[in-house]
């Protein structure tokens, strides 16, 4: 099996664990496969002799085709081995989940698989049609996300807000971010769905429902802080963001990324939107006052990498505005 048509493979393995396509395939390729159970793919793929076997040469419809039937094809007697080895494959089938699609409900890699290919590219061709076909596959997040806002992201949408989610200099930010975007925290709904008991409220008083929505965005204690950091921002930069969860939680503005980050608004929104966990299940929202000294951690940490990266001129550039910011707030406040 060469490498390419083994990396093909892998990658069917791996979508197919991570999208948890709720299906098996007749054909499922049966050697270096992972559907296999650690030690158990190099014991059927040793005993199917064929290179790119797959699930459909050892099934009659549905069924494993029995052991006297692929002594016939492989025309030798079966030892004791061969025997350990059926029932192995025999386990690994009754596991599967039924029903195993046919041919009627095949997408083009699977129709591709199904014909071989003519030999010319065959493997970059089988490598195009499966990750066509990734793409078409949304993660469940993703999908949530969408449903919430009443969104629906492109492919380049959903590039754009990955990138940005992994835009920063502190790895903290970035786990922050990720944990957000892929609704990792408990909310309140999700308790109760867990625990009876436990009440579905938002624990910030106001009477909604403690969806992951209305924790981030909704609740009415919260829209008010996000309204507060958006005008603050406004002043800060002099740019008009919008009072929007699709920029504020995903940064998918249509300000161009670099601009974005040179004006500091990566920064600012990061720290506003990662103060909500520091507040999970309290009944006040963060304030004014923790969102600017959140900002001004970043600005710390930010300028000890610059220092060290010896590019103050850009860490000026972009902090300049924030400096001048907190020097009129002072003054203010005395
Ligand atoms: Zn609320």
């Amino acid at each position: 099996m060469s490498v390419y048509t083994r990396i093909v493979i892998r990658e069917w393995d791996k979508m197919h664990k991570q999208r948890k396509w709720d299906f098996n395939s007749l054909l499922m390729p049966l050697r270096n496969s992972e559907f296999f159970p650690p030690g158990k793919e190099e014991i059927s793929g040793r005993w199917i002799m064929k290179e790119d076997a797959q699930l459909r040469d050892v099934m009659e419809g549905v069924n494993l085709r029995t052991l006297e039937d692929l002594k016939k094809e492989e025309g030798r007697i079966f030892t004791g081995i061969d025997i350990w080895r059926y029932n192995q494959l025999k386990q690994f089938v009754e596991k599967l989940t039924k029903p195993l699609r046919t041919r009627k409900e095949w997408n083009e890699f699977e129709k591709y698989l199904e014909d071989r290919g003519d030999g010319k590219h065959s493997t970059a061709k089988a490598y195009k049609a499966l990750t066509d076909l990734d793409r078409k596959f949304k993660l469940k997040y993703i999908e949530k996300w969408e449903k919430d806002l009443g969104v629906e992201w492109e492919e380049h949408t959903q590039r754009k807000i990955y990138r940005m989610v992994h835009e920063n200099i502190s790895m903290r930010e970035v786990e922050m971010n990720f944990k957000c975007l892929t609704r990792w925290y408990v909310t309140p709904v999700i308790e109760h769905k867990m625990r009876e008991e436990k009440q579905p409220w938002c624990w910030r008083g106001c009477g909604g429902l403690g969806t992951m929505y209305h924790i981030w965005w909704e609740c009415p204690k919260i829209h008010i802080y996000w309204a507060k950091v958006i005008n603050q921002i406004t002043i800060i930069t002099g740019m008009e963001i919008g009072l929007d969860p699709e920029i504020c939680l995903f940064h998918n503005s249509i300000l161009s990324g670099n601009k974005y980050k040179e004006l500091g608004i990566l920064c600012y929104l990061n720290a506003a939107k990662n103060l909500i966990p520091k507040f999970w299940r309290k009944v006040e929202a963060p304030s004014e006052e923790d969102w600017m000294n959140r900002v001004d951690q970043i600005a710390r940490l930010e300028k000890l990498y610059y220092i060290q990266e010896d590019r103050m001129v850009t860490y000026h550039m972009k902090w300049e505005k924030w400096e001048e910011y907190k020097v009129k707030v002072k003054k203010g406040t005395e």
